[in-house]
Formats: C-alpha cells, structure tokens, sequence
C-alpha cells in the first residue's frame, strides 16, 4: 500500500496479547483500510482501549459492542409485556378456578338438595306403607 499512513495509525496497542496492532481512532479509519484490503478483514473495537483494530479472524479478539438504550429499552418493555400478558394469563386462569369452585359448590348443594327430597319422599312412602 503505498499510501502514507497517518501519525494516528502508527500507533501500536501494546496492550494486544499479540504483540501490538496498529491502532485506529475510529471504526471509520480502521474501516478506510479493511475496505482496501486484498485479504478480508473485521474491524473490531479493542478490548483495552476505546479505539479499533483489524483482524483476518472472524470471531477473535471480536468484542461486542454493548447494546445501546435503545435495544435496552426496547428489550426491557418487550419483557414487560411478557410479563403483563403472563399476568393476565393468570387472572384468567384464577377467575376460571374460581369459576370452576363455584360450579362444583353448585353441583355439591344441589346433589345434597337432592338426597334430602330422596329421603324425605323414602320416608314419606315408609309412613304411607305403615299406614296401610
Ligand atoms: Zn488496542
């Protein structure tokens, strides 16, 4: 490259296990060289400094950028609309329990009710019969 290579990107991280890279300000920089690179490379923001390096390997020394407010943001109410509709799920799911008691406590009155009328026609026919 017979370009000549700025003060900025002489400067070598040392703080790099691999010995030293060139460091670039900015992704933009560092972007500017990959872009006219023969060998495909990754720009990626150095893990002991605020500022950028180039790499041939995909993943390594690959740090993530930590996810802006925005995707926080985001990720924090699609997670309380989980949560609300969880919440609503189990209202539902205790108003139809609660439904369901009743109806069995119905079922339960009504069966009783009915063993009562049972008994007191059984005892009503036990006295005709003594009568005959
Ligand atoms: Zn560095």
């Amino acid at each position: 490259m017979g370009e000549k290579v700025s003060k900025d990107l002489q400067q070598i991280c040392h703080n790099n296990r691999q010995g030293g890279k060139v460091i670039y300000r900015t992704a933009a920089a560092a972007e500017k060289i990959r872009r006219r690179s023969s060998v495909k490379l990754f720009v990626y923001h150095c893990p002991f400094g605020d500022h950028f390096h180039l790499t041939s390997k995909e993943q390594r020394d690959r740090v993530e950028q930590p996810p802006s407010l925005g995707t926080l943001r985001r990720w924090l109410e699609n997670q309380s609309k989980v949560i609300a509709a969880q919440q609503r799920r189990l209202d539902a799911a205790e108003v139809k329990l609660a439904e369901e008691k009743k109806r069995a406590e119905e079922r339960q009155r009504k069966a009783q009710q009915e063993h009562d009328e049972e008994l007191a026609a059984i005892n009503a026919l036990v006295g005709r019969l003594k009568r005959v």
